[in-house]
């Protein structure tokens, strides 16, 4: 009851028309963030894949990450990189329930999409299976999709489904995380993905390996092309190597 009510609090009196998303600070004037919290937003830019989208150390067409990988997804794209107040802003909307959270990113997901030059008919998000949907206790990227499409009138659509259980992304290096997620999706209704260019909307590109699932779902039922469109994309220099020792901290913040 009272974590109902606290809830009740946060979108009423302190929404986050009222608050900084980050800091808590109050806001004059609208948007999300306050003055100091905003220009320090981890903005993706400089050097990016022009593949997946994220951040690279030099300019190169393709990053290591995508080289023979993501075949079935067509480009990706992220506002921000995956770090900073970006990154504990995901966590919070993933594991801690701040599902308003997805207002809040969906207008820099508009944007990026805007800017990307791609068009889509339909949003789709990356669907659970009812146990996994049961244990959150709602679908994060289908959040995003409902938020991206009221803002950009594409409609979203659940046109995937979710085949089998897997196992936690977080602490999973690269080839791991796609055998994970290999196959885990099918398109939900025959014929639902045939001949249109459709974009997927989830949280985090970690190495793209539920991307890539999804996107090969949605090609084997006859989708022309894939795009995805996250809030964050992990950097290439913090991409989680295979057996890389990785701190538990970074597992915790690494987690699709
Ligand atoms: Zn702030
Ligand atoms: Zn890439």
């Amino acid at each position: 009851m009272a974590e109902k009510f606290s809830a009740f609090l946060r979108r009423t009196a302190f929404s986050a028309e009222w608050t900084c998303a980050l800091c808590g600070r109050e806001i004059f004037g609208g948007g999300h963030f306050c003055k100091t919290c905003a220009a320090e937003l981890p903005y993706n830019g400089g050097a990016v894949c022009l593949h997946c989208g994220r951040q690279v150390k030099e300019s190169a067409p393709v990053c290591p990450a995508c080289e023979n990988r993501l075949p079935d997804l067509d480009a990706g794209r992220s506002p921000f990189v995956y770090r900073g107040g970006v990154a504990e802003l995901i966590r919070k909307f993933k594991y801690g329930g701040a599902r308003w959270l997805a207002e809040v990113f969906a207008p820099y997901l508009a944007e990026t999409w805007e800017k990307s030059g791609f068009r889509a008919d339909v949003a789709l998000w990356v669907p659970m299976t009812a146990k996994e949907q049961k244990k959150r206790g709602f679908n994060q990227s289908e959040l995003l999709a409902g938020e991206f499409s009221l803002l950009t009138g594409i409609p979203a659509l659940g046109l995937l489904e979710k085949k089998r259980e897997t196992a936690r992304q977080a602490g999973l290096g690269g080839e791991a995380r796609r055998k994970n997620t290999e196959g885990a999706f099918r398109t939900a209704e025959k014929g639902g993905a045939a001949g249109k260019t459709l974009l997927v909307l989830d949280d985090v590109t970690t190495t793209g390996a539920t991307l890539q699932a999804a996107a090969n779902a949605l090609k084997r039922g006859g989708a022309e092309r894939v795009y995805a469109l996250t809030i964050a994309s992990v950097p290439w220099e913090s991409f989680p190597r295979e057996g890389s020792g990785e701190t538990e901290k970074e597992r915790e913040s690494a987690d699709s």
